[in-house]
């Protein structure tokens, strides 16, 4: 469904935005915004800000505020905002009932171990090659849980989930392997904490970057496993630099705030990012 269609959809929706503070929030942040907000908006639906916090050492509070600030100065109202560290009891209880189901198995490996394991490469790192599933570890070492991809298949059979610009998707794990469902040092990772809030939260459409396709994968056999309302999701294409790469901070992109802070018309630049997006067709 192309982008024009999904907003003549006449349910409303329900999208989120939802930044981590641990680093500042750049071009490419805003176009997710910008495609959250107007996608909710359009539909007569709600736009949800999310703090995705959990990250302890990582997160800076003053980020939360000057994310803020940024979506004001961009002319982007949500309706409600929420903070991933106040949910932490749910996430811990979805591990357990996954834990109690034999759906995750506890993984003390270290990054240097997995690769001297000689794990391949998956579009988003190493695929876990299933060390700790054969042997368990030592239960004093400091252990993620990670969910066994085969154990999950089995129990979901073939699962699909739609996609508003690549269309029914059959789900896979081949890519992603055994993902970290907890963390060693925190009650869940990235894909377990999103797939809860963004359920309780009411999501119905999943607006992020396509660099971020593959976890859905991840993230629709959770909703099957835990039994979880199942939204529908809009991977839109990533603003590129001048050079041809993804926009990101380490590269360089100027931070919104700086932008900000300097003077520039926020509503202004939003509207080019809205042109700028419907010149990449999604
Ligand atoms: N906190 C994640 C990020 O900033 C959110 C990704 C998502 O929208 O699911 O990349």
């Amino acid at each position: 469904m192309a982008w024009h269609q999904a907003m003549q959809d006449c349910a409303p929706l329900v999208t989120r935005f939802a930044p981590s503070p641990n680093g500042r929030l750049h071009l490419g942040h805003a176009l997710s915004a910008i495609v959250a907000h107007d996608l909710a908006r359009a539909s007569g639906g709600r736009f949800l800000l999310r703090i995705e916090d959990i990250d302890g050492p990582r997160s800076r509070s003053e980020l939360a505020d000057e994310f803020r600030r940024d979506l004001e100065w961009l002319w982007l109202e949500w309706d409600e905002v929420s903070a991933q560290s106040t949910r932490l009891a749910s996430y811990a209880a979805a591990a357990e009932a996954l834990r109690a189901r034999g759906l995750i198995y506890p993984c003390a490996c270290t990054r240097k171990e997995i690769e001297a394991a000689g794990a391949k490469m998956g579009s988003d790192g190493l695929i876990y090659p299933g060390t700790c599933k054969r042997t368990p570890p030592d239960p004093a070492r400091p252990a993620a849980w990670r969910l066994d991809a085969d154990e999950a298949l089995a129990t979901t059979g073939p699962l699909l989930w739609d996609d508003d610009l690549a269309g029914p998707t059959a789900a896979h794990l081949s890519d992603l392997g055994d993902v970290v469902l907890v963390r060693k040092d925190l009650p869940a990772s990235y894909h377990l904490a999103v797939t809860l809030d963004d359920a309780a939260d009411g999501v119905t459409l999943v607006t992020r970057g396509s660099d971020l396709f593959a976890a859905s994968h991840v993230h629709r056999t959770l909703q099957a496993l835990l039994g979880l309302p199942v939204p529908r999701w809009h991977h839109h294409a990533l603003l590129i630099d001048v050079s041809g790469q993804k926009l990101a901070k380490r590269r360089g992109s100027p931070a919104l705030a700086e932008r900000r802070l300097a003077g520039e018309d926020g509503r202004m630049l939003a509207d080019q990012l809205r042109l700028q997006h419907l010149q990449l067709g999604t």
